[in-house]
Formats: C-alpha cells, structure tokens, sequence
C-alpha cells in the first residue's frame, strides 16, 4: 500500500513524500506523486504514530487497576489522539492491587495487544515517591522504598515488562544500588517526584538515570544557589525531560524554556492523563487511591478541596498543538518530542520515525492537529 500526502514529518521536515507500507513495516519513502497512490492525504500532516509515555487511565479507570477488558478499551480509544503506542503508567496504590494489576498488564501485552496502541510496557511513576511535598497527589500510605526485591516483584508480576521506573533519589540515601540494579534489567530510570538537591540528582545520574518524570511538578525547582531538580533536569545533556505542556501543569514560558534547554532530541510531551479524561465535570470519590477528585469545567483534575493537581485529561494530540501554537516551541522539538523521542529514550529502534525498516504506525492530523486518521501495524485503524 502506498499512501501520500503533502506534508510528511521526514526527516524533520514537512515534505510532499509518499509512504510505502508492506505488512506491518515501513518499506520506502519517496518523492509524491512517484507512484499511484492508494490514499491521498493532500495538505494534511502524516508523521509518526505519538507515544504517550506517561499515560495512566481514562474513563474511570486507570493502569493501577487494570483489568483486561478495560486495556482493550483504552487501546481502541488512544488512536483517536493518533496515540500508537503508551506506557501502562501506575502510581500509589495498595501493594495487592498494584500486583493484581500488572499480572494483567503482563497477559494483556504478551496475549491480547492485536488491535489499538500498543502497549510498550510498564512504567513505575510510584509508588518509589518522596515523603515531601514534591510526592504531589500520590498518598503517602503506598509509598515504598525501592530495593531490588520490591523492583523484581513488581517486573515479575508483569511477565517482565517493567521497563520505566521512577524514583525519587533523597529515599536511597546515597545507596544506588537499585538504580544500578534497574540499569543491568534494561530497565530506564527517571528522577521524579523528588525534593533532591542538585547533587543528589547528579548522583543518580551517574548511577544511570536518565530522565526527568514531569518536569516542573513534582520536584524541587531552580534555585540559582541551589539548581535543584529542575536545574539537574535542565544541566544534563544526555537526560531527557518529560513535560506536560498544557499551561495548566506547566505555564507555556516555562515549558519554552525547558524545551529550548533540552533541544530537539531530549525533550518529551506527555499527557499524564488519568482515569478522569473522558469523564465529565464534577466530585469523583476515587476510594482505593484514598481521595476525591474534582474535575473542573476546563478539564482540569484538583485533589478536592485544594489546588493540588490529580492529574489531567488531556490527549497527545492536543498538548502537540499547544506545544507548537501557544508555547512557541520549536516545530521540530515538538514533533520529535511526541514521535521519535519517547522511543530513543526507552532505547526502541523501529518506531518513531518515518523511515524504510520502521513499523508502520503512522497519525494523520489537520492544521491544528485534529486526528484525521490513524494507521497501527500498516492497517488504518477503525474503532468499532
Ligand atoms: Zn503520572
């Protein structure tokens, strides 16, 4: 199958190519126009199918209590944001629960993964959180210390997909073994949800850390005496740096700032969506996370009662937009920032790009990056 269109994302650039698909598998990309083309998608954009690396629910539910049926659910609706691929991500929750759940995730992506986004892996954004403020909404009755055990119960509970772990490196207190640990697992390691100074995060770095979980939320900021989490987040170049850039979570400057920081192969958008996204304004007592979530009418999540953020409801596709056309930043680091970059940082080398060899999972979006059309596997995605 060929398909063209006037804007393809190759090679960092929009450019009249067509796209010829085999199978699951990109075959070749060439000039429009060169050979009859099965689908013409004229001036629309086709790029890279996103990934939404930190990405936990929808719809009343989310990773911390996956069942099976509800994982289907959710990977037949993320095409609708062009989304071809996410992370499970789970938070705080009951130790049994979060057990419970992974089995499923496990069986869900060795078994039954056929159709929708594919679901990479795992990624652990708790509950290894910090006991201080920076642990945001996640409650600290779950929280717990990691240590190679409790990072091997959590893999083994999941057929080995763990592939994304956070901690927050103040609770090893100057013992990274489990770091290394994750490291020798090929697993990659974030710094989040962290009150650690500077040097702490320097630490962890050399122990093989290498990105930040939401950067902004959760961690302490950039202090010029004390460069803190943000400014760790910012120093290393090698490391990546997630953002949720909605200019709720992150004021649109400041997430310019970040991206112009970590430039156009470091930085990653993500939704940080929670079970809240597809439901409607109102009070929602979510009792097992041990909390009641309002969600307001611009789609915004509060912990009820106060101003601490539970999450959000946002999709890819429109974070993108935002990125591109209120914050200002850098079409190509925006673009690679939702494509190419997730994968390069979870070290996957045949997705995210447009390119002869890479599967084929592809978004189609108009102007302001409204889904069009998705493709998972080479096949055009139809929700039923
Ligand atoms: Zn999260």
């Amino acid at each position: 199958m060929i398909i063209q269109s006037k804007c393809v994302y190759f090679e960092e650039r929009l450019q009249p190519k067509q796209i010829e698909i085999r199978k699951d598998e990109i075959v070749g990309v060439y000039p429009y126009g060169l050979f009859k083309a099965d689908v013409d998608y004229d001036d629309l954009i086709v790029m890279p199918g996103l990934c939404d690396v930190h990405n936990h629910g929808y719809n009343g539910c989310e990773s911390n209590e996956a069942t099976k049926k509800w994982l289907k659910e959710w990977s037949a609706y993320l095409p609708s944001e062009g989304v071809t691929a996410t992370l499970a991500s789970i938070s705080s929750f009951p130790k049994q629960g979060l057990l419970k759940a992974l089995k499923n995730i496990g069986e869900y992506i060795d078994h039954d993964n056929k159709k929708g986004a594919h679901i990479l892996g795992v990624y652990e954004e708790g509950p290894f959180i910090c006991s201080g403020k920076e642990r945001g909404a996640q409650s600290l009755d779950f929280q717990i210390i990691p240590s190679k055990k409790v990072i091997d119960e959590f893999n083994d509970a999941c057929n080995g997909h763990l592939i994304y772990v956070m901690i927050a490196p103040e609770m090893l207190n100057g013992n990274y073994d489990v770091i290394d640990y994750c490291i020798k697992k090929g697993m990659k390691v974030a710094l989040g949800h962290t009150g650690a100074s500077f040097d702490i995060c320097k630490e962890a770095i050399e122990h093989g850390a290498i990105s930040f979980t939401h950067t902004y939320n959760g961690m302490k900021g950039l202090h010029h005496r004390e460069p803190g989490v943000v400014g760790a987040a910012m120093y290393f170049d090698h490391c990546y740096a997630e953002c949720i850039c909605d200019g709720i979570h992150v004021n649109k400057y400041a997430a310019n700032i970040l991206a112009k920081a970590k430039g156009k192969d470091k930085f990653i958008l993500i939704t940080d969506s929670v079970n809240i996204k597809g439901l409607k304004p109102g009070v929602y007592e979510f009792e097992e996370k041990g909390r009641t979530t309002t969600v307001t009418e611009e789609g915004v999540a509060y912990i009820t009662g106060t101003n601490t953020l539970a999450g959000s409801c946002h999709r890819l596709n429109h974070i993108l937009d935002y990125a591109i056309h209120e914050a200002g930043i850098d079409f190509v680091t925006a673009m690679n920032a939702v494509t190419i970059n997730p994968m390069k940082m979870l070290g996957i080398n045949d997705r995210g790009l447009i390119k002869e060899g890479y599967k084929a999972d592809l978004a189609v979006f108009d102007d302001s990056f409204n889904n069009k059309a998705t493709y998972i596997d080479g096949k055009l995605f139809e929700a039923k």
